[in-house]
């Protein structure tokens, strides 16, 4: 009994001592502070960093940090400031007492502190920052006599009582504001700053009522009182809702809790010598090194956001207070050098001193950041290596697609949501045929595509078009997705778009828009407006061009692009393509001039009848690749055999006037082209004859496509260029289906080198997009010289999700957070990925026992182009990643970051 007594005691006594060791207050001020700015989870971001400014010897107003983990215990010891916090917290006053020369809770010279919150990142639905904490009803008449200004005292009071009330105790702020903007028309004032001090003092009086009706007890007139109840309000703020509701759509897991920081109070309200700013040390936006913010002359704190006047641009203060100007310009230096980044700060001027509040990253655009990434290298401040790693992947998004030229100054006129970056403006056309029979005969046009929604036999329409327009449908959209993955400007769900098929108008939010006319959208905001908005082309140029460079030195991982015509080609090169990975030969099959013949060869009744038709094909098919090839000039070329099921290039099941149009184009009965469409309806396409099932079944369609890939390679050798195609199967599940297709090929391409008495280097392989091809990988890299992961079909198989079919659920799923992540945004690494990595496994030591040869693995999905995903590639091994072509630079600067490590991805 003894023994376990003291056993218990001696716990006790340990862990008590364990408690009593650690320090739960970090003082700062002066020169010194006990925290750094390397201790931002412990002491937050803005209290890690105000110590980081003291050390570094700029001006800070002395305070101190209570610790994310007081914050914890406060949480475990319900809600309880823990014990022992609390003569740290009495102490730490006492030091900033001493550092002021003024006393916290002295009626005749009161110190007073602001109360603000700051976790580890910043996050919005943290507690707002409670400022002139100290101030009662006693000490604001010395605080009037000690600066012989009452108009300040009382409007620090009337601000506290806001704030406190507001922030900390549940009174509405608008009540607040209702009674300020009741007395400015009492007293006919136009500004806050035309009060007087008798005006605000009644203000006071006012604002202590409206605390009083909702707390039910006077506005406290304790100066601790008020301090313990905001460090309370700081900590409970950590679990409202807003903030618990951002943890969770940011994913931010893993953090103790929030800081407080309390900090002596200056003064920017103090009279016309006084004011407060915010600023960043190089334009934001742009990235150029210039000093960029606002500030105003006599306001405290957020007055300069919060629009209630219209601040003045940073560069004039140089010519209201030239010493403050410099002495800022000169803390932006020291800043940028110590921190060697950009730098988001906040600064107060009382009388004449200036003091600095805050300073953190500053947030960039994707231009800024590539622009300041790699003038910092330029000027020493970083090196290569840094910038590559700082700039964030998906950003640069920013500098790859059409925008709405800045000077423009057009208004929309409805939003819908934005469903494919980039701005598209064009002549508004109402069906994919209209689409089609207007580029036709006028092929320069810009065409944009206005519809309720798009279904597959819209794509030749929607190919042409510069941008999509839909009244219904969601992210998931059929229009949404082809548009994204084509890195085409969409918006869709736009109820305000209303269209008349009839009368050939379409009505947005009251303006009509006929058939022909212009419209813009922005697929970045979701921005619709009336006529032609100029858009500006984006270009791989200077700073971009040398960011790229510099990634393209770490990197291990290849870039392909995924490409269907020769200008994609070309586009993606000049982004830095290393090949092409995945060239879908459908989007071939739908061009005007040929969609005729592949709907003849689909109705044929034989193999005699269906050669027919792909012999009229084949030439344009040919032509097609020679132009790919041409375009890629010596890179890697993978084409892939036909994919979809044949009745996507037919009219859908009941759609009368398009099984008429196609009757009269290839001359058959309709009743014909009917019965084919029943024939061939399919309950669940995505799992029916398609991929390599189909050569398997119609010999011939694989043939002429296999034909028409080696003769352009053999036409394009002849001209003195290097070609290599890569000819890929897809949807191959079991082995024995790309033996019997490999051999016919091979059968059909020696066919080609005779005839031609020369021949080319090619490749076979098969696009890995089955669970099974994974299970089966070694068996199927016996005959397989590359293998190109699907990984938009293989997250489809694996997980049972039709993609066009997930709106009704896919909301909830990652709403509840049923999945983490949209598994066809970034690579399900635990599931997906885990088949991804047996079949590399499997497959590579396959090949490599089999036929000594290392088995080439790339990915072609739309994952390719998603930097969490191209990180999981370069994980796993592969060689190469292949992406749309506006994608090709975000995966080069992924696959350099992969291989460089942690990259910063907090911006
Ligand atoms: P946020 O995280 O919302 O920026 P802050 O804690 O930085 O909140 O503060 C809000 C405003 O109050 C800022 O403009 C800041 O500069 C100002 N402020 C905070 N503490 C003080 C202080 N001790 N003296 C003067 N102004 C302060
Ligand atoms: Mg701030
Ligand atoms: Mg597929």
């Amino acid at each position: 009994m003894d023994v376990i007594l003291s056993r218990i005691t001696a716990t006790v006594i340990f862990s008590r001592e364990n408690m009593d060791m650690a320090k739960h207050v970090y003082s700062f001020g002066g020169k010194s502070a006990d925290g750094n700015g390397k201790m931002k989870e412990l002491l937050g971001g803005k209290g890690a960093n105000l110590a980081e400014m003291c050390l570094i010897g700029i001006p800070v107003p002395a305070g101190f940090t209570i610790t994310t983990e007081v914050c914890a215990d406060y949480y475990t010891s319900g809600k309880k400031i823990p014990e022992a916090a609390i003569p740290e917290i009495d102490e730490a006053v006492k030091k900033v007492e001493a550092n002021f020369g003024k006393k916290f809770g002295d009626n005749s010279d009161p110190l007073l502190v602001s109360v603000r919150s700051g976790a580890a990142l910043s996050m919005p639905g943290m507690m707002n920052t409670i400022l002139n904490l100290g101030l009662t009803d006693a000490s604001v008449e010395g605080l009037a006599k000690k600066t012989g200004n009452p108009r300040f005292a009382y409007d620090s009071f009337r601000r506290l009582i806001d704030m406190f009330g507001s922030t900390a105790m549940g009174c509405e702020h608008e009540e607040f504001e209702h009674e300020i903007h009741k007395l400015k028309d009492e007293k006919k004032a136009k500004l806050d700053t035309d009060l007087s001090a008798d005006d605000l003092k009644e203000l006071v009086k006012r604002y202590k009522a409206v605390y009083k009706k909702h707390v039910k007890e006077d506005f406290p007139q304790d100066p601790k009182k008020q301090l313990y109840l905001a460090i309370n309000a700081v900590f409970n703020s950590w679990n409202g809702n807003k903030a618990i509701e951002y943890r969770r759509i940011e994913r931010i897991t893993g953090l103790k809790g929030t800081a407080v920081n309390v900090q002596a109070m200056v003064f920017g309200n103090m009279g016309d010598n006084s004011g407060t700013g915010v600023a960043f040390t190089r334009d934001p936006n742009t990235g150029e090194n210039i000093f960029y913010g606002d500030y105003l002359i006599n306001a405290q704190g957020e007055d300069v956001v919060a629009g209630i006047r219209t601040p003045e641009p940073i560069a004039q203060l140089n010519s209201e207070m030239p010493k403050v100007y410099a002495q800022l310009m000169e803390i932006r230096q020291t800043l940028e050098k110590h921190y060697k980044d950009m730098q988001d700060i906040e600064f107060t001027v009382q009388d004449g001193v200036l003091y600095m509040l805050q300073t953190r990253g500053g947030k960039r655009t994707g231009t800024a950041a590539v622009r300041i990434a790699v003038e910092m290298v330029k000027e020493k401040l970083i090196d290569e290596t840094t910038a590559v790693k700082r700039v964030n992947p998906d950003s640069l998004n920013h500098l790859l697609l059409p925008q709405l030229d800045p000077k423009a100054t057009a208004k929309p006129v409805a939003q819908g949501i934005a469903a494919s970056p980039g701005a598209a403006t064009g002549k508004v056309v109402l069906t994919a045929e209209a689409a089609v029979a207007h580029a036709e005969k006028f092929p320069n046009d810009s065409i944009m595509l206005v519809r309720k929604e798009t279904s597959p036999e819209d794509v030749a329409g929607m190919h042409l078009a510069k941008g999509i327009l839909t009244s219904t449908g969601g992210k998931a959209s059929h229009a949404a997705v082809v548009a994204r993955g084509w890195g085409k400007p969409c918006v869709v769900g736009c109820e305000a778009v209303k269209i008349d098929e009839k009368a050939q108008t379409v009505t947005i939010a009251g303006n009509v828009v006929k058939a022909g006319d212009f419209i813009t959208i922005n697929g970045t905001t979701g921005d619709v407006m009336i006529g032609k908005v100029p858009t500006v082309a984006p270009t791989m140029t200077g700073d971009f061009a040398t960011l790229m460079t510099w990634a393209d030195k770490s990197r291990k991982l290849k870039i392909r692009t995924n490409a269907d015509s020769p200008a994609d080609a070309l586009k993606a090169r000049e982004f830095g393509a290393e090949g092409i990975g995945l060239c879908r030969t459908e989007h071939m099959f739908f061009g005007d001039d040929r969609i005729a013949a592949v709907r003849e060869m689909i109705l044929a009744e034989s193999a005699e009848g269906r050669k027919k038709a792909l012999a009229k094909i084949e030439p344009f098919q040919k032509a097609d690749f020679v132009g790919i090839f041409e375009a890629m000039d010596g890179y890697p070329v993978t084409i892939r055999l036909l994919d979809p099921p044949l009745h996507e290039f037919l009219p859908q099941k009941d759609n009368l006037a398009g099984a008429q149009a196609v009757a009269k184009q290839i001359g058959v009965p309709v009743e014909k082209i009917f019965e084919r469409v029943e024939e061939l309806h399919e309950m669940n396409p995505m799992m029916g004859f398609r991929g390599c099932r189909l050569p398997l079944v119609f010999p011939e369609i694989g043939d002429m496509q296999v034909r028409a890939i080696i003769e352009a390679a053999i036409e394009v050798q002849k001209q003195g260029k290097k070609v290599v195609p890569e000819i890929m199967i897809p949807l191959v599940g079991t082995v024995d289906e790309l033996t019997i297709l490999k051999k016919r090929a091979i059968a059909v391409i020696d066919e080609c080198f005779a005839k031609a008495g020369t021949k080319v280097e090619y490749q076979i392989g098969t696009m890995i997009e089955l669970p099974r091809a994974c299970i089966v990988a070694d068996k199927i890299a016996e005959e397989a010289e590359f293998f190109s992961f699907g990984t938009n079909d293989l997250t489809q198989m694996t997980f049972g999700f039709s993609r066009d079919d997930i709106k009704g659920f896919m909301p909830t799923y990652l709403r509840d957070k049923i999945l983490p992540i949209d598994p066809f945004q970034t690579i399900d690494f635990n599931g997906v990925g885990e088949l991804m990595k047996i079949g590399v496994e499997k497959g590579r030591a396959s090949r490599m026992a089999k036929h000594n040869q290392h088995l080439k693995v790339g990915i072609c999905g739309e994952h390719g182009g998603d930097p969490d995903s191209v990180v999981f590639c370069h994980k796993i091994g592969m060689d190469y990643v292949s992406c749309s072509p506006f994608r090709v630079p975000i995966a080069r600067l992924a696959a350099a970051q992969a291989a460089l490590g942690d990259a910063a991805r907090d911006k």
